[in-house]
């Protein structure tokens, strides 16, 4: 079934988020992995760093000579090694800076991979309940915010970092009075950031929620065009999208005033210890406890330092909107399948439900304690009517679900607990939904069984009957999608039959899978559903009782519950539920228990 959002969809509830100790974690985690290119961009940039203290420590040198009367050949000596030192680290910070690009990229690329590796492993149930809004907006606003973190702000603040420290650190050397004074004076950026921080990640996670809200509305609203225009849902759908509008509006509002009153409290603060190194040095040059040369050097040095702070400050912000970009991209983490239970393995292919209940996030139990016992090799076929809990059922065998309470085995392992590897050798869901993705028609189909050789995977599409591949260009390599050759609706749904025969399960999960093809093409995909389901047990969940009419066993479900099983004869002659729908199916006012087939 598709699973595009009703145009008139619930408040979708998001993805989980990150706490600070798992970001740090995850942070430090990603440091270590790549930890030498780590060290090797700290080191250099530290030494890069002590190469900028030279000039105004000699600067204040040259004055203090000058004042001495020493030759000019002193002071050129002097400004040259000044020249030097300024060319060191020109060179150390631009070669800091491409390890450190390098590590950026090596890292971004890992949490790309992560990312996907997350998303591949996300409960259906979750992807939908969150819509596929928040996770794109996670697999891609906010990944390249954080790659752009890595990238440039996250480099050049550690720069700035060890060059204020440096800087300060230069200044206490040349007198711990000014040190004292420069820090003193620089309490209104502390008081200023703090104030900005402790605000700032709840107003920016705010804004990437709103932000991904209206992606999600606009995403349901194109996807639900027709039904809008059928239902005359426009004006309503506006206003929705014209409220989300407005969050983002309020949201961002928020986070503009926070940067706002940051900024210009900064631009006052850096006057502060300037003015005061220079009052307080004046005194102690006046005292004689001090060198003109040396108070010069300290306030150079912290007209310096106006320049890290200043990187840092406006990195912050990016800092703090990746930050929870990283809370949100690492947050998909905390919804995946958590594999606390080591994998076991099924002992045979019985299936079994047991006394399952379960419910959807919102509203009551929709399957009420169901019991069933799956043969296997045979065909069983569940009927009911529509809202009965058919599908609940087929997504809680597929595995796509665990029941609140009950069990839904295979080989008494529960379903829903085995890794994507094992359930595929084992069940397999078959909806109307056949996807083609980009690539190869090899790699359409190895998706199913990785390590397939040729000759299997022409026996798989031979037996559903996909001759066409044979004539491809390319044979295999054959690309599919917007480039290569695009398979019609009919030849999509052999590659995905095809992909099922590779995986080979000994069990499938029908969703009445050719009822929505063209009826030219039902004939026909008909027979290759035939060739997939030989030596397989079955469970198909229809939808029209044609289907139950061939099956070895009828289960009949109402409201949630499983009220009658059994071979269709059984069941027509017990004169339950399903006799009722029999007949009302076939158009037959007398109750006998004939077997008549339509067409
Ligand atoms: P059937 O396949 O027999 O038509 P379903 O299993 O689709 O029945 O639905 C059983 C019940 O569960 C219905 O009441 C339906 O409204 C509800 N339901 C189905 N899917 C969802 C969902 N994703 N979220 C909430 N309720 C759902």
């Amino acid at each position: 079934m598709t699973a595009t959002s009703p145009p008139t969809a619930p408040t979708a509830r998001a993805l989980p988020v990150a706490e600070l100790p798992r970001i740090r974690r995850a942070a430090l985690r990603l440091v270590r992995q790549d930890g030498r290119a780590f060290a090797a961009m700290t080191g250099l940039n530290a030494l890069a760093a002590g190469a900028g203290l030279v000039g105004p420590w000699l600067l204040g040198r040259i004055i203090d000579e000058v004042r001495a009367g020493a030759p000019v050949a002193s002071v050129d000596r002097l400004a040259l090694v000044i020249l030097v030192f300024a060319v060191t680290q020109l060179v150390l910070a631009r070669y800091a800076g491409y390890v450190g690009h390098r590590f950026g990229e090596r890292t971004l690329a890992r949490i790309r991979e992560q990312f996907a590796d997350r998303a591949l492993a996300l409960p259906a149930a979750a992807v939908e309940r969150a819509g596929t809004g928040d996770l794109m907006t996670r697999g891609t606003a906010d990944v390249a915010a954080v790659g752009a973190t890595l990238r440039d702000a996250g480099p050049q603040v550690l720069i700035a970092g060890v060059q204020a420290v440096f800087i300060l650190g230069a200044v206490f050397a040349l007198h711990p009075l000014l040190g004292v004074c420069a820090v003193v004076g620089l309490l209104g950026i502390w008081f200023a950031a703090r104030w900005y921080l402790r605000r700032a990640l709840t107003a920016y996670l705010a804004e990437g929620a709103a932000n991904s809200a209206l992606a999600e509305q606009l995403a349901a609203t194109a996807a639900g065009a027709r039904t809008v225009e059928a239902l005359g849902l426009q004006q309503h759908r506006m206003t929705a999208c014209q409220k989300q509008i407005e969050e983002c509006r309020t949201t961002r509002n928020r986070t503009l005033f926070l940067r706002s009153v940051l900024f210009p409290a900064v631009d006052i603060s850096y006057v502060i210890p300037v003015a005061g190194v220079l009052l307080i040095g004046g005194v102690l040059y006046s005292h004689g406890t001090m060198s003109l040369g040396a108070v010069v050097s300290s306030a150079l040095y912290l007209m310096q330092l106006s320049q890290p702070l200043d990187t840092i400050l406006q990195q912050m912000e990016q800092l703090q909107s990746s930050r929870a970009s990283f809370a949100r991209v690492e947050g998909l983490g905390l919804a995946t399948h958590a594999p606390s239970v080591p994998a076991a393995t099924p002992v045979d292919d019985r299936i079994e439900v047991a006394d399952v209940h379960y419910a959807y996030d919102e509203g009551g139990d929709v399957l009420h304690g169901v019991d069933l016992t799956v043969r296997p090799g045979e065909r069983l076929v569940i009927v009911g009517p529509s809202g009965a809990g058919k599908t609940t059922l087929g997504r809680l065998l597929a595995g796509t679900g665990t029941p609140h309470t009950g069990s839904v085995t295979v080989g008494q392992v529960p379903v829903a607990r085995l890794d994507p590897d094992q359930l595929r050798r084992h069940v397999v869901l078959v909806t109307q939904e056949h996807h083609v993705f980009l690539g190869t028609v090899r790699d359409n189909l190895q998706i199913a069984s990785a390590g397939a050789t040729d000759a299997e995977l022409h026996a798989a599409l031979t037996a559903v009957g996909a001759e066409w591949t044979s004539e491809l260009p390319d044979g295999l390599d054959t690309d599919l999608g917007h480039e290569g050759h695009r398979p019609d609706g009919a030849q999509a749904q052999q590659l995905a039959l095809a992909r099922v025969v590779l995986a080979d399960p000994h069990t499938l999960i029908l969703d009445e899978a050719t009822a929505l093809l063209d009826p030219r093409t039902a004939r026909h995909a008909e027979r290759a559903l035939a060739a997939v389901l030989e030596g397989r047990t079955v469970i198909a969940i229809a939808h029209r009782l044609q289907t139950a009419y061939d099956a070895d066993r009828v289960a009949v479900m109402e409201d949630g519950r499983l009220t009658e099983l059994g071979t269709h004869e059984d069941l027509v002659a017990a004169d339950g539920a399903y006799a009722a729908l029999w007949r009302s199916w076939h158009g037959e006012p007398t109750r006998t228990g004939g077997r008549r087939r339509q067409h």
